[in-house]
């Protein structure tokens, strides 16, 4: 079973400077170079889609501002506290 997204990425691949750091970087493999060129004609950072965890590695690591920005999911209720809501 895949594990859950605790996080995404939105990547602005006209500011992408198709590096790879991020790629190299993100722990879970959810970046890849994209086949397809922007206008400087490299290939931009790509998102599966999945498999986030918002560590904001790539963030970090990328030397281009305004490349990648990383989106936290709110972490679930626990378990306790969502008995403890139902019972309200
Ligand atoms: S935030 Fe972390 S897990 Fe998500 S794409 Fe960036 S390096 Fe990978
Ligand atoms: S580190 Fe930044 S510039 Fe390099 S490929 Fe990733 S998003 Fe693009």
């Amino acid at each position: 079973m895949a594990a859950v997204s605790r996080g995404s990425v939105r990547i602005n691949v006209e500011e992408c400077k198709g590096c790879g750091l991020c790629v190299d970087s993100c722990p879970p493999k959810c970046l890849a170079l994209a086949p397809e060129l922007n206008a400087y004609g490299v290939h931009p950072a790509h998102y599966a889609g999945e498999g986030c965890t918002g560590c904001g590695i790539c963030f970090y690591c990328c030397p281009e501002p305004g490349a990648i920005t990383v989106y936290r999911m709110p972490a679930p209720p626990r378990a306790t506290e969502a008995a403890h809501a139902t019972t309200l």
